[in-house]
């Protein structure tokens, strides 16, 4: 009897987790729209509730950041025309990293627009491949999206110049090999701030921190990463997915007026400390199992 009930239990726990894994994948909040809005400076949001996406405006055209699911290619286009910017302007394609909820649009972005797509190096076969590549996603077809050509491969350190603006590609990897956090400088009302798109700091669900044959390095480039976020000079906090810096809520301050609340350097000191301390809990559990 108590085989039966450890079978039933198991079984239960396998469906609830392939469940959980489906219902990931199709996120109801990824392609819910969300009203398009001015950031600071030249920086508008322009993605839905769950994917963030950034428009940086500049006279020579314009940087998009992040192609989302191919669902969201024609949210994405009508966030930027609703802002009174012209979709067909997207001269530069950038993502936070290789994981189809932030790339899988690209393909139709670039056929649409003309773009030319910059990515960080490590996250080029990734992307390249149509996520074939990624380490730990390669073989769920769910992940899976068109393979799309790089233009430009960028490296750690790499300025993304258009009509005067300039965005760099810090690489911030463990979450994706190529993982990047962009930061450029945005001025408003005569002062200048700095802002970060912070790549993704999470070990995700089913992520090896050690022997990991397929990204040995991984505990390391975690902790490169973290390195990395916690040097940046950060006034405007932002990253690939709303939940990140609380979208929603500082959205509805912004409405009732008075200071920018996307203006939050302690939330983001804050963020990165949490994410570090979850990241250092999974690596001491997954190093004492593996003892
Ligand atoms: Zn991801």
């Amino acid at each position: 009897m108590r085989q039966i009930i450890q079978f039933v239990l198991c079984v239960s726990i396998l469906l609830l987790a392939g469940a959980r894994s489906l219902l990931a994948q199709a996120d109801p909040e990824w392609t819910e729209p969300f009203p398009p809005f001015h950031i600071a400076g030249n920086l508008y949001y322009v993605g839905s509730k769950g994917l963030a996406n950034y428009l940086v405006t500049t006279a020579q055209g314009n940087i998009l950041i992040n192609s989302d699911l191919e669902a969201n290619v024609p949210l994405i286009e009508a966030s930027i025309e609703k802002l009174g910017f012209k979709f067909q302007d997207t001269k530069i394609l950038l993502i936070s990293h290789a994981h189809f909820d932030h790339d899988a649009g690209s393909a139709k972005i670039k056929e649409m627009t003309g773009a030319r797509y910059m990515v960080m190096d490590a996250d080029v076969p990734v992307v390249e491949s149509g996520g074939k590549l990624d380490f730990q996603y390669g073989n769920t077809p769910g992940s899976l999206y068109p393979p799309t050509k790089v233009d430009r491969v960028l490296h750690d350190g790499d300025e993304v110049k258009l009509g005067g603006a300039v965005l760099v590609a810090h690489l911030t990897p463990g979450h994706t090999k190529g993982c990047t956090t962009w930061t450029m400088q945005v001025t408003e009302a005569g002062k200048t701030y700095s802002v970060v798109i912070v790549g993704s700091p999470n070990v995700n669900p089913g992520y090896k921190l050690v022997h990991n044959d397929t990204y040995p390095q991984i505990a390391a480039d975690y902790e490169r990463m973290f390195e990395v976020l916690k040097s940046l000079p950060c006034d405007i906090f932002l990253g690939a997915h709303g939940a990140y810096f609380g979208l929603e809520e500082k959205y509805a301050l912004m409405k009732d007026g008075g200071a920018n609340p996307f203006i939050d350097p302690t939330g983001y000191k804050e963020f990165v400390a949490q994410k570090e301390r979850d990241f250092r809990a999974e690596l001491a559990k997954q190093s004492l199992a593996a003892k």
